[in-house]
């Protein structure tokens, strides 16, 4: 096993308009990223969240239904997380955790790929993915996270800030608004320092310094709350910040195979 490492992956990108991004922006065609991440813990690969299924890239009507009118996944079959790892050296069953931020369509790519996988979610994200009210329904795609055989392993509401695996290097960090059990990740690594992958807790930078709020949610309060509480971690931690979907962020990063240590 490698050192702790820190790879950023993509399953391609949404297309989507403005205003699904940004509340209130304008109609006009915008793509963004999906990414997801990799972590090289000395315990066991650790993936987080996966981005789209892979079925999204031959057929991604017939996967998602109707909201491909409003989300359109452009992605090749190897951007998919488990051949994307394949192609990396990295057999599905080497895989000891998949991390979900929360349940939508986007980021369930992983769920049920890894067949020794701990899968770890809010239990209130792994509630409301079951039963999501009209508004929210389109989101989630029960067939990807409802699955025989896999073993989940809950966060209750005492367990904010739960740490992986004991030494601090990976961190949940519950961030409700734009799904109401989402987390963001806190991960410490030796020469990069703290990285804070807000995931869609802040959309892109301009939902991060608060000058847009996203364009969906579930609770705007909420949304705007946990953007205070990572700014405050941010400036505690002095972390990295990764948003979740930012078209000119993302390509600023290490992407994969490149990463952070
Ligand atoms: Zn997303």
């Amino acid at each position: 096993m490698k050192p702790m490492r820190l790879y950023m992956f993509q399953t391609g990108t949404l297309q989507c308009r403005r205003c699904n991004i940004s509340m209130n922006a304008g109609l006009e065609d915008y793509e963004i990223p999906v990414p997801w991440y990799l972590i090289t813990h000395p315990r066991g690969y650790v993936v987080i969240d996966g981005g789209c299924a892979v079925e999204c890239a031959s057929d991604a009507e017939a996967h998602w239904g109707a909201i491909t009118q409003v989300y359109r996944p452009v992605m090749r079959e190897e951007e998919g997380c488990v051949q994307a790892l394949e192609a990396m050296g990295i057999a599905p069953e080497d895989v000891r955790y998949v991390l979900h931020s929360h349940l939508h369509l986007d980021h369930t790519g992983a769920t049920g790929r890894f067949p020794n996988a701990v899968h770890v979610v809010r239990r209130r994200e792994y509630e409301y993915a079951m039963a999501p009210d009209w508004f929210a329904a389109g989101g989630y795609i029960r067939k990807d996270f409802d699955r025989p055989g896999l073993t989940w392993q809950f966060l209750d509401d005492n367990e904010d800030g739960h740490d992986l695996f004991g030494d601090g290097s990976i961190r949940f960090i519950y961030t409700p608004g734009h799904a109401p059990g989402h987390a963001s990740f806190l991960v410490d690594l030796e020469e990069t320092g703290p990285v804070l992958l807000a995931v869609d807790a802040a959309y892109t930078m301009d939902h991060w310094n608060e000058k847009a709020l996203p364009g969906f949610l579930a609770s705007t309060v909420e949304a705007v709350r946990s953007v205070q509480k990572l700014h405050a971690l941010a400036r505690k931690t002095q972390a990295m910040v990764v948003t979740g979907h930012d078209p000119e962020a993302w390509p600023t990063f290490r992407h994969a195979p490149d990463y952070y240590s």
